[in-house]
């Protein structure tokens, strides 16, 4: 294999496998350097695509289990068989990372395999052996926070990797961080039999999401079984052979209570992850934050190394990456790529499910930007009414003067779909009215999304 190349990509995760493939479709001589043994990252090998495989295999089961005598489907001796969904979760794990070998193989980018560490500009050793190239562009991705006084050994202290791997379900699973992860990897065990409590230290769940959708959330999380002890603050954890003992106070301060628990995930957020990279040798900048800092073209502050994904500032999801990758790969190329962060979608994988793209309520208040509200419930519509999924609404953010979208939040049914025609709306620049005069097929989930940019008007038509 050739030693010199156009562009080294370090970390194959979704920013960076798929920067490597558009700068090979672009012409230029790519490798990209992995250290584990399988490509695609955490989204592929031990985020995204485990945990939405997992998502489904329960939310299957809970039908099977209550849903679906609603539907006049009865089942006889309904049973799980955890061995088979995880054996099947790894299978679509391998389905994926392998897919992404044969794209490389595909668009000819060199797969280098080992740990990779910039030594200088322009050069970049895996282990041990030197490789030189004109551009280097960081993706190396992430890893979870550690909480301190509680140590992850991921057998009964786990992250969202040992989350994933659990062989039994667990009779009490505490969540520790009421944030996305959390609440997704908590209504996996819940829907196959477990008792979840999320500790949160804020006094709400979703940081970040528009209050009024997390309020929701919240509610139908707890309709469902999963508890929550909101404002407190886990101090201590200490592992004995039948469980966890977790020491817990009010965030605010007061008397301590302990908690045990069968297993206990830590989820309290994701940190960039640079370690052995000797970025600290070639003198590229972090913030405070520990991100690799970089310029609007996601130039490092040395010349020649770029930086995308997680590893950067920005919300930590595959899409983002991805999109980055893109960018930074046409910029390479000559190119003028871009990503516009105002439409940049973000989905919780629950049932339902809750999705969001461009500003929230409390944001808008803090900008002072004046805005009308649009909702629409899903209990008025008629194919969430046929499918048996009626909790939740779409709610529409629009300027007041000019009408255009600012914001949309959807919890309910396909949320993370039904999104994508808002992003599209904000990505154009469409007002409220736009989307309102688009043709809807009937019976969908999506005409709750034109109901709900009526609505802004004060003009939906089924409520
Ligand atoms: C449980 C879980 C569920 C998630 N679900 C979703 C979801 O549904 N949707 C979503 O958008 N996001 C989700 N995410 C977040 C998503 O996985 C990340 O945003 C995404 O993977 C970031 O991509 P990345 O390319 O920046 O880095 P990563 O995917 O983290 O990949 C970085 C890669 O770099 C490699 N690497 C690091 N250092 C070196 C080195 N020195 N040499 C060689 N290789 C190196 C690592 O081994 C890794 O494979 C989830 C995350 C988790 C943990």
């Amino acid at each position: 294999m050739s030693d010199s190349f156009d562009v080294i990509v370090v970390g194959s995760g979704p920013g960076g496998y798929v920067c490597a493939i558009r700068a090979a479709q672009l012409g230029l001589k790519v490798a990209c350097v992995e250290k584990r043994g399988t490509l695609g990252g955490t989204c592929l090998n031990i985020g995204c695509i485990p945990s939405k495989a997992l998502l489904q295999s329960s939310e299957e089961f809970e039908k099977a289990k209550h849903a679906l005598k609603d539907h006049g489907v009865l089942i006889d001796g309904l049973e799980l068989d955890l061995a088979r969904m995880q054996a099947r979760k790894s299978e679509v794990v391998a389905a994926n990372t392998k897919g992404v070998e044969f794209l490389f193989r595909k668009n000819k980018v060199a797969w280098l395999k080992g740990t990779g560490r910039i030594t200088a500009p322009g050069t970049v050793d895996v282990d041990g052996k030197a490789y030189a190239a004109k551009s280097i562009v960081i993706a190396t991705g992430s890893e979870s926070v550690p909480l301190p006084g509680v140590v992850v050994d991921e057998k009964q202290i786990v992250t969202s990797t040992g989350a994933l791997e659990l062989d039994k379900v667990p009779g009490h699973l505490v969540v520790i961080g009421g944030g996305v992860i959390g609440l997704e990897l908590g209504s996996v065990w819940r829907r196959l039999g477990a008792d979840v409590t999320v500790v949160e230290f804020l006094d709400r769940i979703v940081p970040g999401m528009d209050n009024e959708i997390a309020g929701a959330f919240q509610r139908i999380l707890q309709k469902q079984g999963l508890r929550f002890r909101l404002g407190m603050k886990v101090t201590s954890a200490s592992v004995a052979e039948n469980g966890v003992r977790l020491v817990v106070e009010p965030a605010a301060g007061g008397a301590e209570e302990t908690i045990s628990a069968d297993i206990v995930l830590v989820s309290i957020g994701r940190r960039p992850y640079t370690s052995g990279l000797g970025l600290e040798d070639v003198g590229v900048a972090l913030d405070d934050r520990g991100r690799v800092k970089v310029d609007a073209h996601y130039e490092t502050n040395v010349p020649g190394i770029y930086a995308i994904g997680d590893v950067i500032a920005g919300p930590m999801l595959a899409h983002k990456g991805e999109d980055e990758g893109v960018a930074v790969a046409e910029i390479l190329a000559g190119q003028t790529g871009h990503v516009n962060y105002n439409a940049i979608p973000g989905v919780v994988y629950t049932w339902p499910e809750v999705a969001s793209v461009g500003q929230t309520e409390e944001e808008l208040k803090a900008g002072g930007i004046a805005y009308t509200v649009g909702k629409f419930p899903f209990s008025a519509n008629g194919r969430a009414r046929a499918m048996g999924d009626i909790d939740g609404f779409v709610k529409i953010l629009a300027d007041k003067t000019t009408d255009r979208l600012l914001g949309a939040h959807v919890i309910g049914p396909d949320a993370g779909t039904l999104i994508a025609e808002l992003t599209t709306a904000i990505e154009f620049g469409a007002s409220a009215e736009d989307v309102a005069r688009i043709c809807h097929a009937h019976p969908t989930l999506s005409e709750a999304v034109k109901e709900a940019a009526l609505a802004v008007e004060g003009r939906a038509l089924h409520i």
